[in-house]
């Protein structure tokens, strides 16, 4: 992780969910995105892994192709 301001996450639903679950090997992406759509903190989520980029993992809701298809598409 970097320097940059990460405190927003300690509000997120996976702070105290399997973090497993946001990492999955092999696709199956489907149950951390749902998680992630009741999540308090999603926009700014998907804000950081798009400026990050963070390239692994669901972050905001997305999966890496999504934010990548995003990005290219901004
Ligand atoms: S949007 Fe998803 S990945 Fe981001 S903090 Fe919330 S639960 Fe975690």
């Amino acid at each position: 992780m970097t320097d940059i301001d990460m405190k927003w996450h300690e509000e997120g639903i996976c702070a105290t969910t399997d973090p497993d679950l946001f990492f999955p090997e092999g696709g199956g992406a489907g149950n951390a995105i749902k998680v992630c759509l009741g999540c308090p903190v999603r926009r700014r989520c998907l804000d950081h892994a798009l400026t990050a980029p963070e390239d692994h993992g669901v972050w905001g809701g997305t999966t890496r192709n999504q934010r990548r298809r995003m990005t290219k598409a901004a």
